[in-house]
C-alpha cells in the first residue's frame, strides 16, 4: 500500500506562542514527533504534503472571519511552517509538496485527492493541529473517500483536551482509523 504523510497547519500562527490562532504548548510540543515522521518518509522516498491555511485579510465571504481571529493571512509569516518543519522544508523544498486550503478539510477545495490517486496512495497518515478542527474535517473527507486513515497521537494536539480526547475516539471507532501510539 502506498502512503502520504499529510503535516496540516502546522504553521506560526497555529503553534507559536505568539501565533494568531495558536493551540500553544500541546502544538508545540508536537514539534520534534512531526519532523522525525517526515524525515522517516523522505528517507524512505513516500510523499510528504504540508497543507496549510490560506486566508485573506477581512474576507468578508468567509465564514471564519466571524469565528475566529484572523490568522494564516496570505503574505504574513504567521503562515510561515513552525521550528523544526520550517527547517525540513527549507532543506527539502523540492521534495516536501507545499499546499494551500481555505477550509477546515485538506480536501476541501483543493486538489489533494487527484494528487494522492495519481500516485496511487491508498493510505494517508495525519499529523498537525487542531486534532479535533482540521484533522478531524480532513479525516472524515479521507474516510468518505476510500481512505486508509491512519492518526499519529504523538504528531496531533488541540487548544481543546476534550476536544483532542472526543476526536481520537472519533477517528477510531467511527472512521475505522488506526491511531498510532507515540
Ligand atoms: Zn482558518
Amino acid at each position: 500500500m502506498k502512503k502520504v504523510l499529510l503535516v496540516i497547519d502546522y504553521t506560526v500562527d497555529f503553534v507559536a506562542i505568539e501565533g494568531a490562532l495558536t493551540c500553544g504548548e500541546p502544538g508545540i510540543a508536537l514539534e520534534d514527533y512531526i519532523a522525525g515522521v517526515t524525515e522517516h518518509f523522505l528517507e524512505q522516498h513516500q510523499p510528504v504534503f504540508v497543507i496549510n491555511d490560506l486566508h485573506e485579510i477581512n474576507d468578508p465571504y468567509h465564514p471564519e472571519s466571524a469565528l475566529f481571529p484572523a490568522h494564516n493571512i496570505r503574505g504574513t509569516t504567521g503562515r510561515s511552517l513552525y521550528g523544526k518543519m520550517h527547517d525540513l522544508y527549507t532543506a527539502h523544498r523540492d521534495e516536501i509538496i507545499w499546499m494551500d486550503k481555505t477550509r477546515y478539510s485538506a480536501f476541501a477545495g483543493t486538489d489533494l485527492d487527484i494528487q494522492l490517486r495519481s500516485r496511487g496512495i491508498t493510505e494517508i497518515h495525519l499529523t498537525g493541529v487542531c486534532t479535533d478542527i482540521c484533522i478531524l474535517h480532513t479525516a472524515v473527507d479521507a474516510y468518505n473517500l476510500g481512505y486508509n486513515i491512519f492518526v499519529h497521537q504523538g504528531g496531533v494536539a488541540s487548544f481543546n483536551p476534550a476536544g483532542h480526547d472526543w476526536a481520537l475516539s472519533h477517528f477510531q471507532n467511527t472512521l475505522g482509523a488506526t491511531i498510532i501510539a507515540h
